[in-house]
């Protein structure tokens, strides 16, 4: 399923977002950066240790990622060039900015894959899995999102932007909802 905004293709398809040869994948990580389960696990284990050297690095540095925000690391391994790793929020009920953090999370991979003239990119559906966000809403949120971000004409060299569901569920509600 396919729609182009403003030259900018928007995809949805059903994958292991480690499989994409896009020049930057993202990772629904968390705030230490030092890996976990799902879709977290999945990309260190496919695209080696030399990730999570860097993401070591950027943790010595910074002290991790803070919720809505995302780092730029190596992809390793894999056929991409970067992973782009955001942290989404935990869903507590909706009365934490969870929102407002979700969408963060796009914006911020967004504009750092823009400052490294990414063409292709790829997101998973981040907070959908073990951080609990209702997957209907968390889709809703991702599609505006990534929409709003061309429409304000801040993307320039980003050509295609690929929506990675790895359940049925997502993929369900990706397809229907993409337009
Ligand atoms: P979070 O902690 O942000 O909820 P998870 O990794 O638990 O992160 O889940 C986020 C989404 O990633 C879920 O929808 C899950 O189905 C999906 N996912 C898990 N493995 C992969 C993979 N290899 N490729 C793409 N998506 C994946």
């Amino acid at each position: 399923m396919k729609i182009v905004i403003n030259d900018t293709e928007l995809e949805v398809i059903k994958g292991d977002i480690t499989k994409c040869t896009c020049d930057a994948i993202v990772n629904a990580a968390n705030n230490g950066l030092l890996g976990g389960g799902g879709v977290d696990g999945a990309i260190h284990r496919a695209g080696g240790p030399e990730i999570m050297e860097e993401c070591k690095k950027i943790r010595e540095r910074t002290g991790g990622c803070p919720t809505g925000e995302a780092v730029i690391t190596t992809a390793g391994n894999l056929p991409a060039k970067y992973v782009i790793h955001t942290v989404g929020p935990v869903w507590k009920g909706g009365a934490y900015q969870e929102r407002e953090l979700l969408r963060n999370c796009y914006i911020n991979s967004l504009k750092l894959a823009e400052e490294h003239f990414v063409k292709t990119i790829a997101f998973p559906n981040i907070s959908t899995g073990v951080y609990r966000f209702p997957k209907h809403e968390a889709a809703q949120i991702a599609l505006e999102t990534v929409k709003e971000c061309i429409q304000n004409q801040f993307i320039r060299s980003i050509q295609s932007i690929l929506f990675v569901c790895f359940d049925d569920e997502n993929y369900h509600i990706y397809k229907t909802m993409i337009r």
